[in-house]
């Protein structure tokens, strides 16, 4: 069977700076498997400059990926299905079909997932116009296009927030941003938008069902204080009520001597410093 020393999964930024660590320490055979075509994780649909010193996402990854050791490989558009106990995992992608491959190490970096529509128990049926927040950020950032306005997001920390200011900046009306907690949960940097574009904030707030037939026409907002609930016309709902770390692959697995978890896939992380910290931790730990 085909091996290698260092097995990476996912080339976010945590993956990188794992790969790039490793490759100062490890003489044996790194590789990098991306399910994407290129590298960069979620700061490929970051348009915003919230990243070191002042830089988009997009940006970022260049910075990442400056000077890249040449001997790390980097298989793109390859995505990790099982890992075993053996310490063997099972690829599959494009130009290389399904392989099995042995490794000594592995550094998981997968990322996280957000939480989903489904997953809120939000009374009503699935109408056309429900996104998450990811999903709208990437249809913004990465192929230009809105979501139908107005729009009431559900969930006021950063991505949210974010959000919130770069489709209003784009043009797109905002019906709400809405928040369970007492206050908006974003980064003081992150909530000006709220004031510059004048964005109603809904607190102690949630959604509790939404409205329309084959198309969103509006959601019911239930006040968590008093129960009262209210109508709130829009036409497209986002979802940005957190992250969970995406780990399936390892489940059971945890603990291995062998096995080490960097960036988002460990624990979620608002800032990218200490996604780079924790990958480069992984990639020194892992010297064979
Ligand atoms: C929307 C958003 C906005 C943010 N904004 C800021 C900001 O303004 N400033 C800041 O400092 N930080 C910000 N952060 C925080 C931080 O920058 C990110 O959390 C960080 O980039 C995450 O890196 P990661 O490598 O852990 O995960 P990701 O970037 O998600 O990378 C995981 C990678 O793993 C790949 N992958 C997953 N499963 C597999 C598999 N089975 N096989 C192969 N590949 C796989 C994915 O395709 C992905 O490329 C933001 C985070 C998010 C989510």
């Amino acid at each position: 069977m085909e091996s290698c020393d260092v097995l990476i999964v996912g080339g976010g930024a945590a993956g990188i700076a794992a790969a790039r660590a490793a490759a100062e320490h490890c003489w044996g055979r790194i590789l990098l498997a991306e399910r994407g075509e290129a590298p960069g994780g979620v700061l490929l649909q970051c348009a915003h400059r919230g990243f070191g010193p002042g830089l988009t996402g997009p940006e970022m990854v260049d910075e990442l990926m400056k000077d890249f050791p040449r001997r790390v490989e980097l298989w793109y558009n390859t995505t990790v299905l099982r890992i075993t106990e053996e310490k063997t995992a099972l690829l599959s992608g494009r130009g290389i079909g399904l392989r099995q491959l042995a490794f000594q190490r592995l550094i998981l970096a997968t990322g996280c997932r957000e939480r989903a529509f489904g997953s809120l128990g939000i009374g009503g049926t699935r109408p056309r116009g429900i996104y998450t927040a990811g999903q709208a950020q990437a249809l913004l950032n990465q192929k230009g296009r809105l979501p139908e306005g107005p729009v009431a997001i559900l969930g006021s920390g950063d991505l949210g927030l974010i959000l919130a200011g770069q489709l209003s900046e784009a043009g797109c009306s905002i019906a709400a941003l809405v928040e369970q907690k007492a206050q908006c949960g974003g980064m003081a940097r992150n909530r000006r938008c709220l004031e510059q574009y004048r964005i109603p904030l809904l607190c102690s707030a949630t959604v509790s069902r939404v409205c329309g037939g084959a198309a969103l026409e509006g959601v019911m907002i239930k006040d968590l204080d008093t129960g009262a609930e209210r109508y709130l016309p829009c036409k497209s709902l986002l979802i940005a009520v957190g992250y969970e770390p995406e780990r399936e692959l390892v489940r059971g697995l945890e603990g291995a001597e062998w096995l080490q978890l960097c960036g988002n896939c460990r624990e979620i992380h608002p800032m990218i410093e200490s996604v780079i910290t924790e990958g480069k931790t992984a990639g020194y730990d892992c010297v064979t």
